[in-house]
């Protein structure tokens, strides 16, 4: 059956159809697959306006209530998880299993919300003034933009959507214009939930499909209370910029260049396999993919060819056939930026090893080993390509200190058996990231954790912890319960 075929057939199973002038090429082998409609200006502001209505209804929906739709949400994944896995696949090219993964993720990510819908309290706190009680209390904030990357096509709307809608928000989905297929799925399968769950307002959560001119269009709006912007960093400056003018709150998650440490001291076994799947796995098209590793000098001449070793025979082809490990690049652009980052460091001094190109259809790559001196040009940025910078080093705090002098602060580890070398890692004079981790490698978050990286990863922090917050705004309540009228701090305004 051809992946045209396949995808009629696993939208069929929902009961959607996707047809409109832009045509969507599967990555898997590069043929057009179907083709999607992209939002009109009109529709758009249709849909902030509908948005702006569902809120109005949702909010007062108590917080159980809405935690309902989002476990009848979560069932219907069940349902439906290896029918859009294989979408997911066909969408965005990666392999099977982490297309079934990303769709658990998903169901994971229900399961959390449902319980948190039940547990968005606040704090009472004791109050200066006699008589008088002060508490706060959370409230839905708004109706929520949520803009998507190609590369967890459903997983990371998902995080958001599950969040916002038991923290009473409305939803707005504008999908990457690369992976339109599974956006039109998940959106008839939250559909079937809304559906079993009886009395949700109409356009609760609504998917808007475009490029960048439709994601700024929205950005823009003053109705949407909170944008949850998932890409590049470039995407995120300018997303920030734009929504700071109108003072909107934002959760930014945007690129990473992430790095691990090989200490001397490390399970060397557990290492490389830690960072074959880090550095390699999804072709490299992770935030937190490995992009730079340190070896301690002592191991390096034994460890760096056994990775060269491992990394040229990791079977990579076709992602919906288990025997592939890695799948495509995304589209030939992909390439191309692969291609020059790979020329600039070879420019550098750097010692290349893989990055050609497997013939056949789709944009198939070896992953790329390459080892450099120093930590400058194509190393110091992220190059969304299985590119990974490997480079010596003698000393732990010197190791930390390269790590951190990068712009992106998303992830990181250390591979050591030494407990103060990892607690070093770990305290505050440690690797500067959102995450660090020790003995992994620094991709495949689980969603009970706060998600996020600092500096130009962009702050934001979404999925589990107290990651709700940002979704809801915090009103301080102070209630006089006496008849008297104290004025904090002891100030006077006597009337006589
Ligand atoms: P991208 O920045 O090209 O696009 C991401 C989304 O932003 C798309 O939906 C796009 O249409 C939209 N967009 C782009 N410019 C916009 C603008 N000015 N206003 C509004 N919307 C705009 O990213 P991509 O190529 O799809 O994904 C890869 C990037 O995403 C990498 O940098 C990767 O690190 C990052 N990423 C980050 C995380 C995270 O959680 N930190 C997760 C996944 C991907």
């Amino acid at each position: 059956m051809s992946l045209q075929h396949e995808v009629e057939n696993l939208l069929n199973t929902l009961g959607v159809t996707a047809h409109g002038a832009e045509p969507v090429h599967s990555p898997v082998d590069g043929s057009q697959v179907a083709t999607y409609a992209q939002a009109t200006p009109a529709e758009v502001e249709m849909a902030v306006a509908q948005s702006c209505t569902a809120f109005k209804t949702w909010r007062m929906v108590p917080a159980p209530r809405r935690g309902e739709l989002v476990r009848l949400f979560g069932n219907a994944l069940r349902d439906h998880k290896d029918n859009l896995a294989r979408l997911v696949t066909i969408d965005c090219g990666k392999p099977l299993s982490e297309g079934l993964g990303e769709v658990q993720e998903m169901i994971d990510i229900c399961d959390f919300a449902v319980g948190l819908s039940r547990q968005l309290h606040g704090l009472t706190i004791a109050s200066e003034r006699p008589g008088h009680r002060m508490m706060e209390q959370w409230h839905p904030l708004g109706p929520t933009l949520v803009i998507s990357a190609f590369n967890f096509p459903v997983a990371v709307w998902a995080w958001n959507a599950a969040l916002a809608l038991v923290c009473g928000n409305s939803i707005i989905w504008k999908p990457s214009e690369k992976t339109p297929l599974t956006a039109i799925a998940v959106q008839a399968i939250f559909e079937q939930a809304v559906r079993d769950f009886g009395d949700a307002p109409d356009h609760l959560s609504q998917v808007v499909q475009g490029g960048r001119d439709v994601g700024a269009t929205l950005v823009a709006d003053p109705r949407i209370a909170l944008i949850s912007a998932t890409g590049s960093t470039a995407m995120g400056r300018n997303v920030g910029q734009v929504a700071a003018g109108r003072f909107a709150r934002t959760i930014l998650e945007l690129g990473g260049n992430n790095a691990a440490i090989i200490s001397d001291k490390a399970d060397v076994a557990l290492a490389l396999h830690g960072v074959l799947f880090s550095a390699f796995g999804t072709t490299g098209q992770r935030c937190t993919s490995l992009r730079r590793l340190f070896v301690h000098d002592s191991l390096y001449d034994s460890f760096v060819p056994a990775l060269k070793a491992a990394a040229s025979s990791m079977p990579i082809g076709d992602p919906l056939d288990s025997a592939h490990l890695a799948g495509p690049l995304i589209d030939e652009a992909a390439f191309a930026a692969m291609q020059a980052a790979l020329e600039e460091a070879k420019a550098l001094g750097g010692i290349l090893s893989g990055g050609e190109r497997v013939t056949g259809n789709g944009v198939y790559v070896r992953p790329a080993i390459v080892e450099m001196t120093e930590q400058s040009g194509p190393v110091l940025r992220e190059t969304f390509a299985p590119i990974l910078y490997v480079m010596r080093y003698n000393d732990l705090d010197q190791a930390i200190a390269r790590q951190n002098a990068v712009g992106a602060g998303l992830s990181s580890s250390i591979f050591s058996t030494d407990v103060r070398e990892c607690e070093r890692f770990l305290s505050a004079s440690g690797s500067d990231c959102g995450i660090a981790n020790v003995n992994i490698g620094t991709s495949g978050a689980e969603i009970g954790g706060a998600f996020g990286g600092e500096k130009e990863t962009g702050g934001g922090r979404e999925s589990g912890s107290d990651a709700w917050k940002a979704y809801m705004r915090r009103a301080t309540n102070t209630i006089n319960y006496s008849n008297e009228l104290p004025l904090a701090q002891g100030v006077t305004f006597d009337l006589g």
